[in-house]
């Protein structure tokens, strides 16, 4: 059956995207999403363009963030014009301090044809003069960016409204399919609304899970809690992104400076902690001492959707004609978007994927009750 009609839920990056690409093929999308887009993983994220520590993420993650890494400067740029938001792509590399598996880093920079070096104290001090000077040595990557993820769900909604072909709904939420046999043929919202269309993608981040545990499903996708916070600085303190055990700081173009995160398997709690302010406080005051004198803005929590491996659920649902997923993006859904979106495009309109998808199918992935 050749798509016309595809009902998009969820409006988080992968969402918006998914229409996004979908709306530039022709077909008419509607989206929804029950509270506004853009306003829970894909806001409270950091928004480095790469997975942390790229060499110790499986090949199923790195092709996708290839691919993506590639297309974010034109996205960027096309979202400005099309938009006048600029989601501020910030191409300064990366500073990973202090890594305990410098060969396997090496190795795989040089096996991806990444800039990947390792790099000594005065290298460090030379471009980030006001961190700690105890660091001694630090893996060194030039093309990584940064994108104000908040910035880029704002362009996001604004293209999609500009869209003839999309349809957007928010503050409705999705309870249900509509099943005509063993076929979804679109969504029940809770006002008791059926949103008919000749496919059906769910991409409802950590929420993904429940949607499919209506059809029966069990969708190993789980919320994953992250807890950031973000100083009010003068530009200028530091430039590029700096990591150290896993936690990171990330430089704004107005100065601000972000730190996070925490990992924290809490079920769907939002809430913030006192003990991880206090943690992230002194992790941003290990890589940047001058930050003391900085006062903390803000602090809030987002739930990452959580997968097995971090490898995210692209493709058709097995046996549930006209339902797809793009979600379980886990810990890199920024990075990913682009090339996962492109890949739901390609599959969903029998196009050639731009790459294998067989990592990310769902067969072989779900149980059934
Ligand atoms: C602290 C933190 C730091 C992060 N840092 C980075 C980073 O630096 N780089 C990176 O690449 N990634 C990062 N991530 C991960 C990234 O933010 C997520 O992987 C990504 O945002 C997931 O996007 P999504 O669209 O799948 O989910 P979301 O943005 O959560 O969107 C899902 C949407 O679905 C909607 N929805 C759910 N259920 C329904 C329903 N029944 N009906 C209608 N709508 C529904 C929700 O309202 C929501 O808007 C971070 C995440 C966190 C929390």
């Amino acid at each position: 059956m050749s798509i016309r009609s595809v009902v998009v839920v969820g409006a988080g990056v992968i969402g918006l995207m998914t229409a996004r690409e979908l709306a530039r093929a022709g077909i008419d999308v509607t989206l929804i999403d029950r509270g506004s887009c853009a306003r829970e993983a894909s806001w409270a994220g950091g928004g480095i363009v790469s997975p942390l520590y790229p060499w110790r993420h499986g090949e199923a993650v790195t092709r996708l963030a290839l691919w993506s890494q590639s297309s974010y400067i034109l996205l960027a740029q096309e979202l400005k014009d099309e938009t006048g938001c600029d989601p501020e792509l910030r191409q300064k590399g990366i500073l990973m301090v202090d890594v305990h598996d410098e060969a396997e880093a090496l190795s795989w920079g040089h096996h991806h044809y990444r800039p990947l070096t390792r790099v000594d104290r005065a290298f460090i001090q030379e471009k980030e003069p006001h961190i700690n000077s105890a660091f001694e040595s630090a893996m060194w990557m030039p093309e990584v960016a940064s994108i104000r993820n908040p910035r880029l769900g704002r362009a996001l909604r604004l293209s999609v409204e500009l869209n003839p072909r999309i349809r957007l709904l928010e503050n409705c939420a999705v309870e249900a399919f509509q099943l005509e046999g063993e076929r979804v043929s679109g969504v029940k919202t809770a006002s008791g609304e059926v949103l008919s269309a000749d496919a059906t993608v769910i991409a409802g981040g950590a929420w993904s899970g429940e949607l499919m545990a209506t059809l029966g499903f069990k969708l190993p996708v789980e919320p994953v809690r992250g807890q950031m916070m973000v100083f009010k600085a003068p530009v200028g303190l530091i430039d590029r992104i700096v990591m150290l055990d896993g936690r990171y700081l990330i430089p704004r173009s107005d100065g601000r400076i972000l730190v996070g995160s925490t990992l924290e398997h809490v079920g769907f709690d939002k809430q913030t902690t006192e003990h991880a302010r206090q943690s992230l406080y002194e992790t941003a005051l290990t890589i940047l001492p001058d930050l003391a004198q900085y006062p903390v803005e803000h602090h809030w929590a987002g739930l990452r959707p959580g997968s097995p491996d971090g490898i995210p659920f692209i493709g058709a649902v097995p046996g549930c004609d006209g339902l797809y997923l793009n979600c379980g993006h886990f810990r890199n859904g920024l990075v990913l978007a682009p090339a996962s979106t492109r890949l739901l495009g390609d599959l969903l309109l029998e196009r050639t994927p731009i790459i294998d998808p067989a990592p990310y199918s769902v067969s072989g992935r779900l149980e059934q009750d």
